[in-house]
């Protein structure tokens, strides 16, 4: 276990170079200890096959059935399904052995490699173990504080993004049907600034681009804010396919990331042997929170390029019939100062144009991009201006073009579009309505950051959360931790243990849930799940492992059993849909849009894709019906003298805030998490050198925050910037730092100065 200030780790070069023969081993190495030869195998054969389960990890999508390969899925794909099929198990004798107290010492990575929970533990007020009780006891006491709630909306329904859609879908009607939309999710904290902003320009929430569009279609891929060679892997497979082609690629990143340069395509001899592919033909090194500045100089410049000669730049046809506000753009791009927008984006005039020459030799770009976007307070703004970007040369509406926004979970995107949001529109709550005839709560309940004031506040009793960490993926940690003991009861549904669980109310239950890669079984036979991915495919995962312990329920089952406990069994059809969960998908046929036929699409190999409307067909279901340009001035957040702006990153042994080991080999850090990369300018400026121990120090409106103990690393990061790993960090980040509109925690732009560690 690694303790901040114990400084074990050791650095090397970072990587240009990507996955290769160590990508094999580290699977192999890890699918051993995990599941051994037997399972590990069954496991990984199974695993993104057309029959068998979805990976639980990232949300990138799967080849056309028929171009699947026999190993299709990546080393954190491997990781990912070891670490749920493990053979290790955490159970009542585990519990007796470590207390609350002992267990909060230890670290995540420490916590979820003890193993598979077994069986339901709760802890009732003042005791310091958890105890089995029975799953009967469990909902009794869950469906008794429930009913016993003055208002519904002292409860929160928090979800994880690998919930399946048949669980969210039943997990939404339970708390709409208690009476509270307080329906908090990951998405929240990671692709709510997408959602707002391309809800707002072209209509739809999330990205529209197939896997077919950048395999196949696009001249031109912008990879901006994401690490795909770390955050979605199989990515770089489909980049090399469009390099093959004669696509261009530009990576825009504070870190020159490994999955950008050389891609050794463990399924090729070109790439396990050979020099593999250049992915990257542009690497731009671009501030923390430079893009808003980038993206305005960028249209700007080809504003200048249209006006030197009109009708060669721009889409003119596609923007007279299919957009609006496109002259006041216009204005706010005349309006920049070039020379304040390069030193927020830190991005040479030189760099743009070439980056200009890239767009007008394109006929088709595609844009990516994941937290690197959207987790500072001008994201919104920063993915408008990207959509602006888009439009201008008419790239939404055909092949290889449009906005490509990538999840970081295996089904966050699912569960927003069956209903798990807190601001559900009421044409979804109309045909709730219609669908069970109860009348759902209109106002609009608390997100994920409203959650934690309102438990800070005592205005929540109950904290239920399927899945996830909360208290390791939300923001002030300290804050959020005594949040979560101030309310009567929390319970976690999940599969191993993590600092959530610790962080216990006056009561808790710890509810252990089937995994994806378990067979599901109820009473009308094996049951099948379905999940949606970032291009919007829906498609079926089917469990293949004998579950890890004879009390493991799957979510559904937990959901429908403490819904008939909690509202009575002549209520709803919960029983049904528990038993069948062919029942779930036709209500959610007859509720949600897009999902006609459902089962029968959805037997079909590979599934469907829901509608794109302004990918399919240019339309677009905005307030005006037309795809909208819109004006955002650049701005960055503002770095005081000797301080600097640090954004949070993940380690290439981490999902989310799953470590599966203290390594990120890719950028030369082994054995430890306690790391800061800096540019060396700056450690001159600092007086700090390679290898000293530091404290980071948040400085905010209501006082310092602090993260203790990281070890300082020279860096290629560009100057006035830092980066290092959550969830140990995200102590630094106060609650009330959010994004505009989409309430995001500013993540990704957190305002440091450095301590010598004492
Ligand atoms: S790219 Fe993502 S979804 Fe695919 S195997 Fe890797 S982690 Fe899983």
């Amino acid at each position: 276990m690694e303790e901040p200030g114990e400084s074990g780790v050791r650095v090397s070069s970072p990587k240009h170079s990507s996955v290769g023969l160590e990508g094999i081993t580290e699977s192999m190495r890890y699918t051993l200890e995990q599941s051994g030869p037997v399972r590990g195998a069954k496991t990984l054969l199974a695993l993104n096959q057309v029959d068998g389960f979805d990976c639980p990890s990232c949300a990138w999508a799967d080849p056309v059935p028929g171009e699947r390969k026999k190993a299709e899925f990546c080393e954190n794909g491997a990781k990912a399904v070891a670490w749920e099929a493990t053979r290790k198990r955490v159970g009542p004798d585990f519990f007796a052995e470590h207390s609350v107290a002992d267990l909060r010492e230890k670290d995540g990575h420490w916590l979820e490699s003890q193993g598979r929970l077994t069986e339901p533990v709760y802890l009732g007020p003042g005791e310091d173990h958890f105890t089995p009780i029975t799953w009967k006891a469990a909902t009794t006491l869950i469906a008794d504080r429930l009913r016993g709630l003055a208002d519904p909306n002292r409860a929160v329904f928090y979800t994880s993004g690998r919930t399946s859609n048949e669980a969210a879908f039943v997990y939404q009607l339970l708390a709409r049907r208690l009476g509270t939309n307080n329906l908090p999710d990951c998405s929240n904290m990671c692709h709510e600034s997408s959602g707002a902003a391309l809800s707002e320009t072209i209509g739809v929430g999330k990205g529209v681009v197939s896997l077919q569009d950048i395999t196949d279609y696009a001249d031109l891929i912008m990879i901006v804010g994401q690490n795909p060679g770390t955050c979605h892997p199989r990515m770089l497979t489909a980049l090399e396919q469009a390099k093959k082609r004669g696509a261009r690629i530009i990576a825009v990143n504070p870190l020159p990331e490994a999955g950008f340069g050389r891609f050794h395509n463990p399924q090729t001899v070109r790439g396990l042997a050979g020099p593999g592919t250049q992915l990257a033909d542009a690497y731009l090194p671009i501030r923390v929170n430079g893009d808003l500045a980038f993206f305005n100089t960028l249209n700007r410049v080809l504003l200048d390029r249209e006006e030197a000669a009109p009708g060669t730049v721009f889409d003119h046809d596609f923007i007279n019939r299919y957009c609006d506000g496109f002259e006041q753009a216009c204005e706010g791009w005349r309006n920049v100062d070039l020379a304040h927008a390069a030193q927020l984006s830190g991005l040479s005039r030189r760099m743009v144009e070439r980056c200009a020459d890239e767009v007008m030799a394109a006929d088709s770009v595609t844009v990516c991009w994941a937290m690197g976007l959207t987790q500072h307070r001008n994201a919104v703004p920063t993915i408008r201006e990207i959509v602006n970007f888009l439009l201008l040369r008419g790239n939404v509406g055909r092949p290889g073009a449009g906005p490509s926004p990538i999840r970081g979970h295996s089904n966050v995107q699912g569960d927003r579009t069956v209903g798990i949001w807190e601001q559900m529109p009421d044409s979804f709550l109309d045909k709730l309505r219609d669908e069970f005839g109860f009348e759902p709560p209109r106002e609009h309940g608390k997100d994920t950051v409203d959650s934690i004031r309102a438990m800070r506040d005592g205005e929540v009793e109950v904290f239920f959360a399927v899945g996830g960490n909360f208290v390791a993926a939300t923001p002030d940690t300290a804050v959020t931790e005594t949040a979560m003991a101030r309310c009567a009861l929390t319970v976690n549904v999940a599969t191993k243990l993590n600092r959530t669980h610790l962080c216990p109310g006056t009561e808790a239950l710890l509810l252990p849930c089937l995994g994806r890669t378990e067979r599901d079984v109820q009473e009308t036979g094996e049951q099948f799940v379905t999940v949606e991915d970032s291009m919007a495919m829906v498609h079926a995962s089917h469990g293949r492992l004998l579950p890890g312990s004879p009390e493991l329920r799957s979510e559904v089952r937990i959901l429908t059993d403490l819904a008939r406990e909690l509202f009575g069994e002549d209520d709803l059809d919960w029983r049904e849909m528990g038993a069948d969960y062919r029942v779930i998908r036709r209500h959610i046929e007859h509720v949600v849009p897009g999902f006609h036929a459902y089962e029968e699409r959805v037997a079909q190999p590979g599934g469907f894709v829901l509608p794109r409307g302004p990918h399919d067909s240019r339309t677009f279901p905005t307030e005006t019906g037309k795809a909208r340009f819109t004006v955002n001035p650049p701005t960055a957040a503002e770095v005081p003298e000797g301080h600097l702006l640090l954004t949070t990153v993940r380690s290439h042994d981490q999902f989310n805030t799953t470590v599966y080991g203290l390594d990120d080999r890719y950028r030369g850090i082994k054995g430890g998490r306690h790391v800061v990369f800096l540019n060396e300018d700056d450690l001159r400026m600092f007086g700090v050198a390679d290898g000293d121990l530091v404290d980071l120090i948040s400085v905010y409106d209501d006082g310092e925050r602090r993260a203790r103990g990281f070890r300082a690393v020279r860096y290629p990061v560009p100057r006035g910037c830092a980066a290092a790993y959550y969830p140990e960090t995200n102590v630094l980040v106060p609650l009330d730092s959010t994004a505009e509109t989409s309430n995001t925690p500013n993540s990704k732009s957190i305002v440091i100065r450095l301590e010598a560690s004492e």
